[in-house]
């Protein structure tokens, strides 16, 4: 072993919603294991609140926990970036220099934000109304935008896929337009997409087109955000239309931006990424499709699936029992379905519980049509699932799991949003 390097059992890098779940659920399966978790920040944050941050219904500084206060007990903490993986060799590098060697891998550093693919956009957050939801230290400015907004054009940009939350896109619009509705503000509301729908899965997308409808929405799908002049108050896109682009370029008086992103440099950099550079794992088992003892689970990989932690609820025991399965030679082999969970806040106070897995197969907890915004799941996602991250899930606690397939009627069932 090289001078600066040390050997562990376990490594898990990460401790964000999946790292923590991991190592807690490894901690109560097999309590003498030795656990390493590598992790930089000082807090952790409860990131699906972010957007009733920003809709004023939630505190950000509820969102955020001492990544101390988090780490399972007898789990060694190394307070480290990741810098590289060498998985021929069973080791990683830290900035700190340090090399660490390991039995096993588990890989969680979530996915990067990529504000700079935006031209103009780093620095101009955070003033003359423009936002993301997708910054602790913004959302709250997104809550301000929308109570100074006196009307105007209201413009809301979504980028080109896979982003973490595919739906929060979409939830601060519907906040904001509630709020503007609410206030008798006279808003034009644009919403910008490079798809070609308001949603990957068609059964929910059929009924967000209700809900775009009876706010009054511009849905402007083939555009991508590219540019913007903060002090100009001007946003470019660039629009496809048959193979051909051009590029428009709109004025706002509000603009909420989600960024492009992508896997984390240490990752795309490094064997274990496909040539995505997101982190290449069996869709079913979350192993690494080329390095035995690798596991990956989170934002971080290439499986299909819906990139939330509702996936990582459904994906931590499968990768925890798969990898425990390869340690011990003992167990039945765990299959993740691909689930995955967008409450879509359609108003201040009611949720379309979005629920689905691979193929966009509709997996609803619940035997009630999905498609219908709820007031119970307003407070199921304002109450009951911060309650069941911070105290349940990442306490190795994951409870009984009813989603399922269920079958609803092909007609969108007439709702209020
Ligand atoms: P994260 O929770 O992001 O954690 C990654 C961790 O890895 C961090 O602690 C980070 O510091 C650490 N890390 C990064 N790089 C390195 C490195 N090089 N070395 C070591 N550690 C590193 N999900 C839902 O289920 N429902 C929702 O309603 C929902 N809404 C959302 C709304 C918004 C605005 C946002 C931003 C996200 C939302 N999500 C939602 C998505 C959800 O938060 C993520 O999918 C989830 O946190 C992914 O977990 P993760 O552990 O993979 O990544």
């Amino acid at each position: 072993m090289a001078k600066n390097e040390t050997k562990h059992t376990v490594v898990v890098v990460g401790g964000g919603a999946a790292g923590i779940t991991v190592a807690a659920l490894l901690r109560k399966a097999r309590p003498q294991l030795a656990i390493t978790l590598v992790e930089p920040s000082d807090d952790h944050f409860y990131q699906p609140a972010w957007t009733l941050v920003g809709g004023g219904a939630y505190s950000a500084a509820d969102t955020r926990r001492p990544m101390a206060g988090l780490i399972p007990k007898r789990v060694e903490w190394i307070k480290a970036r990741v810098e590289g993986f060498e998985p021929a060799n069973n080791t990683l590098k830290l900035n700190t220099g340090k090399t660490l060697g390991y039995d096993y891998l588990v890989v969680a550093p979530g996915l990067q934000l990529d504000w700079k693919k935006i031209d103009g956009l780093e620095g101009a957050l955070g003033k003359n109304g423009m936002t993301s939801n997708y910054r602790f230290d913004l959302a709250p400015y997104t809550w301000a935008c929308l109570r100074q907004f006196r009307g105007g054009k209201a413009l809301f940009t979504q980028p080109p896929m896979p982003i973490k939350c595919a739906g929060a896109p979409q939830k601060i619009l519907y906040l904001a337009a509630d709020h503007f509705r609410r206030k008798a503000i006279k808003a034009e509301l644009s919403f910008f997409t490079p798809g070609p729908s308001m949603f990957g899965v068609a059964f929910y997308a059929k009924a967000l087109d209700e809900v775009v409808k009876s706010y009054g929405i511009a849905p402007c799908f083939d555009h991508n955000l590219v540019a913007v002049d903060g002090p100009a108050r001007k946003a470019t896109f660039e629009v496809t239309s048959n193979n051909d682009k051009k590029q428009v370029t709109l004025s706002f008086d509000l603009l909420h931006v989600v960024p492009p992103q992508s896997a984390p440099e240490c990752i795309k950099s490094s064997p274990l990424a496909d040539t995505s550079g997101w982190m290449s794992v069996d869709k079913h088992s979350l192993q690494h499709m080329t390095f035995e003892n690798v596991f990956g689970l989170g934002d971080c990989t290439t499986t299909p699936n819906s990139k939330t932690a509702a996936a990582v609820r459904a994906q931590a025991p499968v990768a925890v029992s798969n990898l425990l399965r390869l340690i011990t030679g003992k167990g039945e082999p765990a299959r993740y379905d691909g689930y995955a969970s967008c409450p879509l806040t359609t108003s201040r106070g009611k949720v379309m519980l979005a629920e689905f897995g691979y193929e966009g197969v509709v997996l609803p907890s619940f035997p009630l049509d999905a498609r219908v915004p709820r007031r119970s799941y307003w407070w199921l996602k304002k109450y009951y699932l911060p309650y069941l991250y911070w105290e349940q899930m990442l306490q190795g606690n994951l409870g009984p799991d009813w989603h399922r397939q269920r079958q609803f009627d092909d007609a969108v069932p007439a709702f209020f949003p």
